[in-house]
């Protein structure tokens, strides 16, 4: 049986490797201080609480000093305060670190992780501005450009449908704002999003394990180049939905989807 440090030890271990892969300078999904990921911790008997990238650390150089560990409840009411101020959400910063002694501050997205991290299944989640996606994102059309699905991997990947959050100012109001889209989303699908476009900013990967967050990152940067490349050929093709639907219910797609999630 592992005991809790270990468990602990094991998601810190994971979350640091996945932060680096996202980080890596050749993958052109973040550069200098640019994104943030974070990681569950479900631990019987002790208050749900989840890692979350420190601010002004980097993905591609982060280790496990760098994660700051906080408990979901006052992160969570922090969320449902109608327009708490700077000093309002230091202090809930700080009373929310399950280390009170550990001094560097959680990322201004920790409001957006817990909202994601909340959902059921989400375990990882990886916040980046990849290139591909941001000329997207970056467009004046958005977010026709990235509606819809173009091919049967993206779909596996990324879900039948993402997420898109207009532009809104980093912090409170983007988790506010993720919430009221993600609810959205959760109502006309019937179940969570796995892929997020924030308009002007950039994509959220929400996984169940580390490879998953990766690979739909990867699919999401190489869909946008293909989406890119579409427009400037005539037009982007979609899918019906009657073939999305069929792509994501075939069996053998669904073997693969599980095997997709393994590390
Ligand atoms: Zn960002």
């Amino acid at each position: 049986m592992i005991n809790k440090p270990d468990i602990r030890s094991k998601i810190l271990g994971e979350l640091v490797r996945l932060s680096n892969n996202l980080g890596r300078i050749d993958y052109h999904l973040a550069i200098i201080g640019e994104g943030n990921t974070s990681a569950k911790v479900e631990v019987k008997d002790i208050a749900g609480s989840f890692f979350i990238k420190a601010s002004g650390t980097q993905l591609a150089t982060v280790t496990e000093n760098d994660f700051i560990q906080v408990y979901f409840e006052p992160i969570m009411q922090l969320i449902n305060m109608e327009n708490p101020g700077a000093k309002e959400i230091n202090y809930i910063f700080e009373k929310a670190k399950v280390d009170k002694k550990y001094q560097p501050n959680p990322s201004v997205e920790t409001l957006l992780h817990a909202i994601c991290l909340n959902l059921e299944g989400v375990n990882f989640v990886g916040h980046t501005h990849p290139t591909a996606v941001n000329r997207l994102t970056c467009s004046k059309s958005f977010p026709e450009n990235l509606k819809g699905r173009i091919y049967p991997d993206e779909i596996i990947l990324l879900g039948k449908e993402s997420v898109f959050i207009p532009y809104t100012d980093p912090g409170a109001q983007l988790a506010q704002r993720a919430k009221k889209e993600i609810e959205i989303f959760l109502d006309k699908h019937g179940e969570r999003p796995k892929s997020i476009y924030i308009q002007n900013h950039g994509f959220i990967a929400l996984g169940s394990t580390p490879a998953e967050v990766e690979n739909i990152t990867f699919m999401a940067d190489k869909a946008a180049e293909i989406r890119f490349g579409a427009l400037l050929a005539g037009g982007i093709n979609t899918f019906s939905e009657d073939i999305v639907n069929y792509i994501s219910e075939r069996p053998d797609e669904k073997y693969r989807q599980n095997l997709f999630k393994k590390i």
